[in-house]
């Protein structure tokens, strides 16, 4: 697979990204390499990153716990402490090993560590591999409000080794399947029609779809690294897929990023619909096809109230006003999309029905 191009760094796949990888090391000239792992991936990704790994450099692991509850302030705090007690300077640079939340907390501490070191991003998870390692976006949350601190700061490099994806849970694979449908209706219709009949998800020859999803996302951001026109296309599904991700923290009912995004891509189709953007009959394919992928989550209307009352908080927010991506067909986003109240809680009733 050949290396794709980024804004500022290259993303390698398979072997050729540990050859990469080496050089990168060897030719910076590093005076330690610091990796970041949660207890996961110490376990089951550490295993086949380190053989990969020909350096002389001195090496130190730092462990974080697992899941999105640690990404946070008091968490990159201490990170800090133990870069700087381990004896980290400008010249370390920081390897982050796993799924979104490793990358977007390790790209973080990395960004602000003296005021910024390098750092690598090995993602672990399928929704890290299209999605969260990719395009510069670091940072934790605030309280339940999701990615509130950050830097927008690209990676040394970025290496894909589906070979991660081994031991990753079905649930967690679904949950990074999410941001490549999304992918295929914001930008390519062909892309998306690979998913129609995906009744049961058999990951063999995946790889080049991760490929395909990781380009997509990739010239997305290239032309617009800093959000201020197309990139905003990306976040079609998040506008209320992160409300219903941020609601459900921390709570029994707690969904997996990817999961809030597909019920959020639902109910944002549904608005695109309701405003004339979208057919009917797109509509009720992309309705049909994610129903068909993840299970239907319970809404009572104080769980709608509240979700409502936190898209105030929302990071696309101009000027007090709530916007949306939408997308008018399958394949083709519109942005800046200002929707009534109203029209959210009609979402919600379609979406149970
Ligand atoms: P995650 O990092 O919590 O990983 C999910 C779980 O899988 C964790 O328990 C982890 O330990 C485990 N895991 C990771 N790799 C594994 C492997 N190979 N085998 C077995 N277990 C493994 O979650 P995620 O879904 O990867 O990422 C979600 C995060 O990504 C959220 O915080 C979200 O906000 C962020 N995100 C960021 C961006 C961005 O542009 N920066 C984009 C999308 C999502």
């Amino acid at each position: 697979m050949q290396p794709i191009p980024a804004n500022g760094y290259s993303i390698y796949f398979n072997e050729n990204g540990y050859d990469q990888l080496n050089k990168t090391i060897s030719e910076n000239n590093y005076s330690s390499i610091f990796i970041l792992t949660d207890e996961h991936t110490n376990e089951f990704c550490l295993p086949i990153l380190l053989p990969n790994l020909a350096t002389e450099i001195s090496i130190e692991i730092i462990e974080i716990e697992a899941g999105e509850g640690i990404k946070n302030i008091t968490t990159c705090s201490e990170l800090w402490s133990i870069l700087s007690d381990l004896g980290a300077d400008r010249k370390s640079v920081l390897i982050n090993l796993g799924g979104g939340v490793v990358t977007d907390i390790g790209g973080f501490i990395a960004s602000t560590f003296k005021r910024g070191i390098d750092f690598i991003n090995i993602p672990t998870t399928l929704l890290g591999m299209v999605d969260a390692s990719i395009g510069g976006k670091n940072g934790v949350d605030l309280g339940n409000l999701k990615n509130q601190i950050g830097t927008i700061n690209v990676p040394k490099l970025l290496v894909i080794d589906s070979l991660f994806l081994e031991t990753l849970s079905q649930q967690e694979m679904k949950s990074g399947l999410a941001e490549m449908l999304k992918h295929g209706l914001i930008y390519d219709k062909l892309y998306w029609m690979q998913f129609l009949n995906l009744s049961d998800i058999g990951f063999a020859n995946f790889d080049t779809l991760i490929y395909r999803s990781i380009e997509i996302k990739n010239e997305i951001v290239k032309q617009d690294p800093t959000e201020n026109g197309i990139r905003k296309a990306l976040n079609f599904g998040h506008t209320l897929g992160h409300a219903i991700e941020s609601h459900f923290l921390e709570t029994k009912n707690a969904l997996l990023h990817g999961e809030a995004i597909a019920i959020g891509m639902i109910l944002e189709s549904y608005i695109a619909k309701e405003k004339n953007l979208l057919p009917n009959d797109e509509y009720i394919e992309i309705k049909t096809v994610i129903k068909s992928i993840y299970k239907e989550h319970l809404f009572s209307e104080t769980d709608i109230n509240l979700i409502i009352d936190l898209l105030i908080h929302d990071k696309k927010n101009e000027y007090g006003k709530v916007q949306f991506a939408l997308i008018e067909k399958i394949g083709k986003s519109i942005l800046n999309q200002s929707v009534e109240n109203e029209l959210i809680r009609s979402s919600f009733n379609d979406y149970k029905s």
